[in-house]
């Protein structure tokens, strides 16, 4: 495993991400929406940093059908708090090709939502995104496949306290 982001490193940036968003909704209520599984532990981690009142609510998502992407998200878990009126805030692992996030993005629109603005750990560097825009972003990362932290391979890994690269997915030079 090739660590790129450290226990610390990651602990420093969400509590920054947590007062900032504070300030961007001083004096408003907020409902929190994490997509399941990948984005609960910086959820978890991110929500103790904000000082406003919120509620929080979860969905699942899959781009998978029958194992092969289908280029479409389907919401597989249905939100269980009312969003309309409410200004929503939407915590994701990654932005990888953003499809989920437009998806996202166009399902809370649709259900009326006050405001939908996003907030991702990670955003992958690719030039072929779909939505290139998260409006906070944790970290800036290379196009490679990471765990850690909520991320998995498998469903394994997302117990680690950190984000690497399995050492399987480096190239010999990187390995050194
Ligand atoms: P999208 O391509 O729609 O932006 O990303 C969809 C989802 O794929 C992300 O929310 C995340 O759960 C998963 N994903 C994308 N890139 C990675 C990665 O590098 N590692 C892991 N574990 N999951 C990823
Ligand atoms: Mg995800």
């Amino acid at each position: 495993m090739k660590i790129l982001l450290t226990e610390t490193e990651i602990a420093e940036r969400v509590a920054q991400l947590g007062r900032e968003i504070t300030e961007a909704y001083r004096g408003r209520e907020l409902t929190v929406i994490t997509v399941m599984n990948g984005a609960v532990v910086f959820a978890a981690d991110l929500l103790r940093k904000i000082d406003l009142p919120l509620q929080l609510d979860s969905f699942a998502a899959s781009s998978y059908e029958n194992d092969r992407s289908s280029g479409k998200i389907t919401i597989r878990s249905a939100l269980k708090l009312p969003v309309r009126g409410r200004h929503v805030l939407l915590v994701d692992d990654i932005l990888d090709t953003g499809l989920s996030m437009k998806c996202a993005m166009e399902y809370f629109r649709s259900l009326d939502a006050a405001s939908v603005r996003t907030c991702v750990l990670m955003d992958k560097m690719r030039k072929d995104k779909v939505c290139a825009h998260a409006d906070w972003v944790g970290f800036r990362i290379p196009d490679r496949y990471v765990v850690g932290y909520g991320l998995d391979s498998g469903e394994y890994y997302r117990n680690l306290p950190y984000v690497g690269i399995l050492t399987d997915e480096l190239d010999g030079q990187e390995k050194a």
